[in-house]
């Protein structure tokens, strides 16, 4: 939890919609909270009033995993919050499951397309399919690899074999790419693509200048910090480096932005939670660093370090990814080198160079 969150500031306050409610937070865009089976227990929608394509409806903000639960309120939305009026447009700002997991539901039952940046919409037919490199075996390596131990290098195996279908059994078979910098029309609003790095491969948010929205999407978040995770598709990753590059492009928007973050509730003070997180990381960095000096670490043994508390295997596998990333950052900082041991484990070591 972020212990300067006091810092930031709560237009809404409390409130927070009811289950398959929606709270107006700026003219014609809706936030809605979806639950989540998980430690992070929900994750928040936007409803934004649309004309696309000749259509007047909604263009609608990530959708939530597929679940029963989820897809029964998905019902309650349709009926109850949409006015009658049809989804148009699916526009997901990155392809984990509590964003992505109902994209195909709604975007063949309302015939609308679905908006993504590229990298998102390929990552996410990769993981759905469980293809060689994104199996449980190919996790149960990487896991292996960094020090874990073998009840839960097994446990990965097993749980990733089919994971991410779990929570996404389909996603849709064609999308229409957003890139950085474009400008997208919803309603009487045009926003801006900022692309991120670091947390998933190519994060969309959106900001929009004239009435200073930011929809964050997970880049931002204000009370935990953002997961920068090195996974095994991708396992010489710079992901704290380049989540920090990608915070820069925040800078800009206005000292006054409304930011909608998918996680939490709408908050302004946009600029001082960058500076926390930037923070937030140094700090690790550091202490990191200063173990590294001491003697070689592995991942397993930095996740001791950084969280000094227990997990469940979903919470490990972004334990063990956000602690590998502080030390990949490390590496290609050059304040530490990689080597591999006898037993076939990953360690890191302040550099002598
Ligand atoms: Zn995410």
């Amino acid at each position: 939890m972020n212990p300067l969150e006091s810092q930031l500031r709560y237009p809404f306050e409390d409130r927070i919609p009811e289950p398959a409610a929606r709270v107006e937070v700026a003219t014609g865009i809706f936030w809605v909270r979806m639950p989540l089976p998980f430690a992070l227990d929900h994750v928040n929608l936007w409803l934004l009033r649309d004309c696309f394509d000749g259509r007047d409806g909604w263009t609608v903000i990530d959708t939530g995993i597929s679940d029963r639960v989820i897809g029964g309120l998905w019902e309650r939305l349709i009926e109850e919050q949409l006015e009658g009026l049809p989804i148009v447009r699916v526009l997901c700002t990155h392809t984990h499951p509590d964003h992505v997991g109902l994209a195909e539901m709604l975007t063949s039952r309302f015939d609308a397309p679905l908006w993504m940046t590229a990298a998102e919409y390929a990552f996410g037919r990769i993981l759905c399919a469980a293809m060689p490199g994104a199996n449980g075996e190919s996790a149960a390596a990487h896991y292996r690899r960094h020090g874990m131990e073998p009840a839960f290098v097994e446990e990965v195996r097993n749980r990733n074999r089919n994971y991410f279908a779990s929570l996404v059994p389909s996603m849709p078979l064609s999308f229409t790419r957003m890139r950085e910098g474009q400008d997208v029309r919803i309603g009487a609003r045009t926003w801006q693509v900022i692309v991120g790095l670091g947390h998933s491969p190519e994060h969309a948010s959106l900001y929009c200048p004239d009435d200073r929205l930011l929809i964050a999407g997970d880049m931002v978040l204000p009370r935990i910090s953002t997961n920068v995770s090195v996974f095994d598709i991708e396992p010489l990753s710079n992901p704290v480096q380049w989540f920090l590059d990608s915070l820069k492009k925040y800078q800009p928007c206005d000292a006054d932005t409304l930011v909608l973050p998918s996680h939490g509730r709408p908050f302004s003070r946009l600029h001082i939670r960058l500076r926390q997180l930037d923070e937030h990381h140094q700090e690790r960095l550091s202490m990191l660093l200063a173990a590294c000096r001491e003697a070689p670490v592995n991942g397993a043994e930095a996740v001791t370090l950084m969280f000094r508390r227990d997990f469940d295997t979903h919470q490990m596998t972004f334990a063990l990814g956000e602690s590998l990333a502080h030390l990949h950052a490390l590496w290609y900082a050059g304040e530490v080198d990689r080597f591999v041991g006898e037993d076939g484990v990953v360690r890191f070591q302040a550099s002598t160079a």
